[in-house]
């Protein structure tokens, strides 16, 4: 049989190695850190750090294929494994991910609409943007933002020192803010040979700047829907993108409005592991596996809700409760905002 290389051991890594376990591959994670999610259930787990050259061609050597659980994966240590085994989704879909202004160009490149945004290296470039952008608006770092972090919110233009000052020196954009009466997500999928395979839309409650709930089916008309899985293939055929891909969305009134891409699983598709015969987990391997997709066609009404911190304390409760299904990351220790598991309550 052949094995799957991930790269990064968080919980993505974890249900990813988990799905290819079951489909009959091996996996070997890549992660710095030492305890951490995938390495309970990967077959090795080499850890080392991203710029160990020795280690990535290791790395890259013991496997068939390298995926990821996370887009921020250094240039440099891309640029080892692609000589050395096939890296899906390819090198053009994180350099446009790792980015929210190459994001957003891109996008609207491809004629989809996206919050009015700027380019915030300075100080007057933020003051230039508010006169055009103005208030309402969001000033986050380019890179490396995850679960609201390296954001600020300007409620009035005086609040511009302190959002910048909030930005650490790093490269920013500021986004205005869109007024959405709610948000949903895409998980779509695309195989080697351009087969595209889309999960019912999701409905996602974020509190904090971190998701909370995804509810499916999504309270919105079918025809933006359809208008959501449709963006989601023109994306992934735009990047001839091979794996599982995230797609959020801002529903305004007539209008869906892209807020940002995931070149990976994405937490908003954990409801898929209990409303589909084939999940976003399975679907991503297959695909990078050279498989055709398999049906994501949703058999069952979900509700995902994230164990986050001291919602561990709930555990107990949710365990004898006979419409929950609980994924449980393994986690040692529990921390305010972590992500430690999530629950699948199938309503129907
Ligand atoms: P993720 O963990 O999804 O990668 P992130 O840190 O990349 O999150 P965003 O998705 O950009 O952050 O923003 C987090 C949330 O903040 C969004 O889901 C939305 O609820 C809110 N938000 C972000 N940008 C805007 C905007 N321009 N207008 C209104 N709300 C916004
Ligand atoms: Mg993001
Ligand atoms: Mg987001």
């Amino acid at each position: 049989g052949s094995t799957i290389g991930i790269l990064g051991g968080g919980q993505l890594g974890r249900m990813l190695s988990v799905a290819a376990s079951r489909l009959g591959f091996k996996t070997v994670i890549f992660e710095p850190g030492g305890d951490c999610p995938a390495s309970h259930v990967a077959n090795y787990h080499l850890q080392a750090s991203y710029d160990d050259e020795d280690a990535l061609k290791r790395f890259a050597e013991s496997v068939d294929v390298i995926t990821y659980e996370f887009e921020n994966i250094p240039t440099s240590a891309l640029d080892i494994l692609e000589q050395i085994k096939p890296i899906h989704p390819n090198r053009e879909a994180l350099r446009v991910s790792q980015d929210r202004l190459t994001e957003k160009t891109f996008l609207q490149g491809l004629g989809l609409t996206v919050a009015p945004f700027a380019d915030i290296p300075d100080r007057a470039a933020l003051d230039a943007a508010l006169d055009t952008i103005g208030t309402p608006s969001i000033l986050k770092t380019r890179r490396f933002g995850y679960d609201g972090k390296g954001q600020a919110r300007l409620k009035s233009p005086e609040d511009a020192e302190q959002a910048l000052a909030d930005m650490k020196g790093a490269p920013a954009v500021l986004e205005g803010f869109v007024d959405f009466s709610l948000e949903i997500s895409v998980i779509a999928a695309r195989s080697q040979d351009g087969q595209v395979s889309a999960f019912d839309p999701g409905e996602n409650v974020h509190e904090g700047g971190i998701l909370r709930t995804t509810t499916v089916p999504a309270k919105v008309p079918a025809r933006l829907q359809t208008d959501a899985v449709l963006m989601a293939g023109q994306i992934l055929n735009a990047l001839d993108y091979v794996g599982v891909m995230g797609l959020e969305l801002f529903v305004t009134p007539g209008k869906l409005i892209v807020n940002e891409i995931a070149p990976r699983v994405h937490n908003s598709g954990h409801w898929t592991q209990n409303g589909c015969t084939v999940d976003q987990f399975e679907q991503h391997i297959r695909a990078v596996a050279g498989w055709p997709l398999g049906n994501g066609a949703r058999h069952s009404d979900v509700v995902m809700e994230n164990l986050i911190g001291d919602d561990m304390d709930r555990v107990p409760d949710l365990a004898r409760d006979g419409a929950c299904a609980l994924h449980l990351y393994g986690k040692a220790e529990v921390k305010p905002g972590r992500k430690m598991g999530h629950v699948n309550r199938v309503t129907s």
